[in-house]
């Protein structure tokens, strides 16, 4: 699955030079598959879904740093661990799944409508559970 980072992010930055797929955005920017990738033009995503590379994409979250799910290979194939994970001071990147849980947590406490929105959105999120063939496969499209 992809690596999340949740609003304890305190904004450091020290996570976002270590990604090998330049899939970490400040709060705010748009984002592109061909940003510090080997895409240019209209290519596939690993899930079939046809994408421009070149085209720019609305921000994730807008007031801290987000990670692009379909970017983020875990570090598959690049390094042992998560990098943004292992430098973090704040241990605020996390599995999408273990996200989702405490999510889903928090909603039956509170039953707040707009995290009830962002959990099914979630819940459809293709990168909530990868294999690691399928990260190695989303490394490999994206450094053709
Ligand atoms: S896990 Fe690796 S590939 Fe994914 S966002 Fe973090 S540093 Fe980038
Ligand atoms: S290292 Fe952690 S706290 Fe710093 S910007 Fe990245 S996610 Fe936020």
């Amino acid at each position: 699955m992809a690596i999340y980072i949740t609003d304890e992010c305190i904004n450091c930055g020290a996570c976002e030079p270590e990604c090998p797929n330049n899939a970490i955005y400040d709060g705010g920017i748009e984002w592109a598959y061909a940003d510090g990738t080997g895409v240019s033009g209209v290519f596939n995503l690993v899930d079939g879904q046809q994408v421009d590379a070149d085209e720019m994409n609305a921000p994730v979250e807008d007031d801290f740093y987000f990670i692009v799910p379909d970017k983020c290979t875990e570090c598959q194939g690049f390094h042992e661990e998560p990098q943004c994970a292992a430098v973090c001071p704040v241990d605020c990147c996390i599995p999408m799944a273990e996200q989702l849980q405490t999510m889903e947590e928090e909603f039956e406490q509170s039953g707040e409508e707009e995290l009830k929105q962002k959990i099914q959105t979630m819940k459809s999120d293709k990168n909530l559970i990868e294999s690691e063939e399928r990260l190695l496969k989303k490394k490999e499209i994206l450094h053709v």
